[in-house]
């Protein structure tokens, strides 16, 4: 972002000259500007006139080292990928993945480095409609020991805050668990870590949850 350009333009002249160099979006410094950057980006997508084209030569660039302006916190699921709804190339965003998008000890301690040491100023937590883990915790919202495997150790954290009192009948109900489940994401990382905490508090650092609709692409932010 500020380091590198965050949509990821390469300079013709720096082309010509036989290297390359990021456009410098010096002006993109705040947490609420890396926000409008994604957002733009997800209009873009939207549009159909998505810029992220990751070039060779800027895949070169990356190996020297990165500066992700934004974290995400993603769902596993496979229609969920924030580089293409984000539009962003290589080395802008860094993406922690876990099904259901909750912030697990090991996905703080990975958004806890990215904040730290690489700077990043925004975490979004991205949850998206149809989400099969909330889904899960919607139907076992009382057995989820009838889930297989390791799985009812993860449900159940989506289970208690934004399942257990929930009507599955209601139409609504899965999409509101996604909502809920996506703005306890934050409350999650408040809690389990004093690194994010200080940064929010230092202004350094902006928390947003969001829901990506898989069948138009676009992600709205939760007030
Ligand atoms: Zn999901």
């Amino acid at each position: 972002m500020a380091t590198r350009g965050f949509i990821g333009v390469l300079t013709l002249a720096s082309i010509l000259a036989g290297g390359f160099a990021w456009a410098d979006s010096a002006t993109i410094t705040t947490p609420d500007g890396v926000l409008a950057e994604l957002l733009a980006g997800n209009t873009r997508y939207l549009e159909g006139r998505s810029q992220a084209h990751n070039l060779p030569a800027a895949r070169a660039g990356l190996a020297a080292g990165q500066a992700p302006a934004a974290a995400i916190i993603r769902c596993a699921d496979s229609r969920v990928a924030p580089e293409i709804v984000f539009d962003q190339p290589l080395g802008d965003l860094f993406v922690c993945g876990v099904a259901g998008n909750i912030p697990t000890p090991e996905i703080i301690a990975s958004l806890e480095y990215s904040v730290a040491v690489l700077g990043s100023k925004l975490i979004v937590v991205m949850g998206h409609s149809s989400c099969g883990a909330v889904d899960a915790a919607l139907t076992h919202r009382h057995d989820t020991n009838a889930l297989p495997g390791n799985l009812p150790a993860l449900i159940d954290q989506i289970v208690i805050p934004c399942t257990v009192n929930s009507d599955p009948k209601d139409p609504g109900a899965l999409d509101a668990a996604i909502a809920c489940n996506a703005h306890e994401g934050i409350g999650g990382m408040l809690r389990g870590s004093q690194i994010i905490t200080d940064a929010v508090k230092a202004g350094t650092l902006k928390l947003v949850a969001g829901v990506q609709n898989l069948k138009t692409g676009r992600f709205t932010v939760l007030k």
